[in-house]
């Protein structure tokens, strides 16, 4: 028996080295770099009991050339049809358009040491997200002009494992100078970024209504979105009274004090007069408002719904963050709970399941916001002076599906929210929905698998002890994430090289 494995294994050998230069040769004539994926050629099928299509949840198999869908076959299919194909068969894990995050700061270049093209979208990636929009602040410079998103481009070459857009900024500086603006967005901005109050950061100063509806007008000519931070500070409550017990700046309830609802609450009321532009035959038609991370379900919620029903074309996103955690819980001095607007309380965050599982809330995004650990002030645990910004990007998937458990949520619904909304937000219309002609970009995952995420964990951030999550049992484990045919993550590895594309937009 020995003398008969010591035979065949060369033979066995030498056969699984063909098979594998097989393999290596590109099956498309189009050129293939096998270092942009740990999958050794460019024409496959995935086969699996889930795929999410359009059209629900079934057994399928998706067919690849050359970075996009070429065929998917829904139900029960002829396995013969894939006898001489090289076939990835994922069994019961589910195959899930990528996700795609419209918000996430990585802050490169200027502020690399708070994280950084290629960790972030190595995190990304392990994450099962294939597309990522890039905000316009938090690196430095702001990305406010044609030159800074040249800035950007150049900084983020090379360094992508998933693919990334941008959006610019809109700033008092360049909200009334319209050949500004055309020239950021003819550079390839896909939209533009405003805050109603102080954003944090020097050169990223914010806007009132009056550069918002200017905005909106040039956007207009783009068909391009614009996503606005909906907060501003009421002077009347800015000055609140804090009695001495209230007063701690390491409880979390004074923090929330120093936020109200009511700051979203009035933002959004100038937000619904300015949307009324994007309206048929308005100043604006054409251009689009997205309300970005909106925290309050109460009166905030309701404006929206008006300004929807209404005709203004207008959307919102919430963050995973919102739904998953709630003031109560928030242990006082722990800063890496720190947002804006602040996570509310518990009632506010089922009412933020309700509206949207109800379409009211339209999709999510991370907002993952990080910065170096010391300016989160971890030895004050002082919430009114630490950065805020919750760190995420690596969770989002599992996140959303733990704590959306309770409210039954289904796979097709995370494909709205993570892919086929954001897709549609970002005008990327080759992405967000397993079809065919669309780019190959999957995520492929095991629902019902849990894990710590303790200290053992592989975290692919810049820094991971920021993160509001770590400590968390969570459920829903990334196996393997395609970005346009390159399976850029497979369980636990990346791709040698970075190979994600720049999105930018064209005229
Ligand atoms: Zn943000």
């Amino acid at each position: 028996m020995d003398l008969l494995k010591s035979r065949l294994l060369p033979v066995i050998a030498l056969f699984a080295s063909v098979l594998f230069l097989y393999f290596r040769i590109p099956s498309s004539k189009q050129s293939f770099d096998s270092d942009c994926s740990l999958l050794a050629h460019d024409h496959f099928w995935i086969v699996s009991n889930r795929v999410v299509t359009p059209r629900g949840v079934t057994p399928g198999a998706v067919e690849v050339k050359a970075g996009r869908i070429n065929t998917v076959k829904e139900g029960e299919y002829n396995q013969l049809l894939l006898q001489n194909e090289h076939v990835l068969d994922y069994g019961d894990a589910v195959v899930m358009p990528g996700l795609i995050d419209v918000h996430a700061h990585l802050d490169e270049p200027g502020r690399e040491e708070w994280e950084g093209f290629s960790t972030g979208t190595k995190a990304a990636a392990a994450g099962g997200i294939t597309t990522l929009i890039d905000m316009p602040l938090n690196s430095f410079p702001s990305t406010v002009s044609e030159e800074t998103l040249k800035l950007k481009i150049e900084a983020a070459k090379k360094k992508l494992y998933v693919d990334v857009g941008f959006w610019g900024g809109l700033v008092p500086e360049n909200a009334f100078d319209t050949s500004a603006l055309d020239k950021l967005l003819m550079a390839g901005a896909l939209g533009l970024k405003s805050f109603m109050c102080p954003s944090g950061i020097n050169d990223f100063p914010m806007t009132n209504s009056t550069h918002i509806k200017e905005g909106l007008k040039v956007l207009a000519k783009y068909k391009r979105p614009l996503l606005v931070h909906a907060e501003v500070v009421l002077e009347s409550e800015n000055n609140i009274e804090l009695s001495s017990d209230e007063s701690d700046p390491r409880s979390y309830t004074t923090y929330l004090k120093t936020r109200p609802p009511s700051w979203e609450e009035a933002a959004i009321r100038e937000l619904k007069d300015a949307s009324e532009e994007t309206r048929l035959g308005g100043n604006a038609e054409g251009a689009h408002l997205h309300i970005v991370h909106l925290a309050d379900s109460r009166t905030s919620l309701d404006l929206i719904k008006e300004a929807k029903s209404g005709g203004s074309s207008l959307t919102v996103e919430t963050c995973p963050h919102y739904l998953a955690f709630s003031a109560e819980e928030i242990p006082d001095g722990d800063t890496r709970f720190k947002c804006a607007p602040p996570i509310r309380d518990e009632a506010n965050r089922q009412s933020l399941w309700e509206a949207l599982l109800e379409g009211h809330i339209d999709m999510l995004s991370s907002d993952h916001s990080p910065s170096i650990p010391d300016l989160k002030l971890f030895d004050e645990g002082d919430f009114l002076r630490a950065w805020g910004g919750i760190s995420s990007l690596q969770f989002v998937l599992p996140i959303t599906w733990s704590y959306g458990k309770a409210y039954g949520i289904t796979l097709n619904q995370l494909t709205a929210w993570w892919s086929e909304r954001p897709a549609k937000l970002a005008c990327q219309a080759n992405k967000g929905a397993i079809r065919s002609e669309m780019d190959a970009d999957f995520v492929v995952w095991m629902p019902d698998v849990e894990f710590e995420l303790d200290e053992n964990y592989d975290i692919h951030h810049k820094h991971r002890n920021i993160s509001a999550y770590l400590g968390k049992r969570l459920s829903g484990k990334v196996l393997a994430t395609f970005v346009r045919g390159n399976l850029v993550y497979s369980e636990g590895k990346h791709s040698p090289a970075a190979c994600g594309a720049l999105i930018l937009a064209k005229q």
